[in-house]
């Protein structure tokens, strides 16, 4: 296996509950000296890109916002591509300054799309009746992720896929997935560094949406023992990781053994 490139998860490999990996920072560092390149692509629903570097920053890590790829981002492009302007957001946090920065518009009668990521407290009644009556009056459906659950301070939480499935159920409608494992958030993140699929390893801590979604589209695919990882509950996976790292910590050791 020759690898030329990352696509590195962050929640639960580079950071877990606001506390960074322990060996991380070091991990990245050695990639950079050995000349690796890599990007960060990330499920999270719940912050902007520039508000995920600044995080990072005060962890120590210098990553700078345009080699952090997010569906908001992801999203924010689609709906240009396709002349949209007016969006219909369920989210929390910052992630809105994503789509407004990409000059969209949130909109609560005339929306183009529904935009569904994590919303956390905001997934009230009332915010999911409003999507549900658009999606129901043929407004496109774009879900951030759909990702089961993921791994809060206060222990594992859910995520936005149960909120997109109880829509999808209520209307009938299926939404169009852009984060991971979606394969153009992949590829996006791909073309950015000019690699292929079958150049690239995916590292990350949820056995579905990184390393099933990465080997899908050709990648290898890395699971961590960090984050979300849960020895006693085996992931719903059809095949298995191309490896099992105990943290990332352990990247540039397994890269050095399986070079010789
Ligand atoms: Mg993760």
């Amino acid at each position: 296996m020759s690898l030329r490139g990352f696509l590195i998860d962050l929640d639960g490999v580079i950071y877990t509950g606001g506390v960074q990996v322990p060996g991380a920072m070091e991990t990245i560092s050695w990639l950079r000296h050995e000349g690796y390149p890599f990007r960060f692509i990330s499920n999270t629903t719940r912050r902007s890109r520039k508000s995920i570097s600044l995080r990072l920053s005060a962890m120590n890590l210098d990553i700078p916002s345009e080699i952090i790829f997010t569906p908001a981002a992801a999203a924010a492009a689609l709906v240009r591509q396709r002349g949209g302007s007016r969006i219909s957001l369920l989210s929390t946090g910052d992630v809105h300054h994503d789509f407004e920065e990409a000059g969209l518009q949130q909109s609560l009668h005339d929306a183009e799309v529904v935009i569904v990521g994590d919303a956390g407290d905001n997934f009230t009644y009332q915010a999911m009746n409003r999507a549900f009556r658009l999606i129901l009056e043929d407004v496109p459906f774009m879900a951030l992720e759909r990702d089961r659950y993921w791994m809060d301070e206060g222990g594992l939480s859910l995520s936005a896929g149960p909120f997109v499935a109880a829509l999808e159920y209520a209307t009938g409608r299926s939404a169009e997935l852009v984060g991971k494992p979606s394969g153009s958030f992949f590829r996006m993140a791909l073309d950015s560094m000019g690699l292929s699929p079958g150049e690239c390893a995916m590292i990350g801590d949820d056995a579905v949406s990184d390393v099933q979604g990465a080997m899908d589209s050709g990648m290898a695919g890395f699971l961590v023992k960090t984050g979300k990882f849960r020895p006693e509950a085996p992931p719903l996976i059809a095949r298995p990781p191309t490896a099992v790292l105990s943290s990332i910590a352990a990247l540039p050791d397994y890269l050095q053994k399986s070079s010789q």
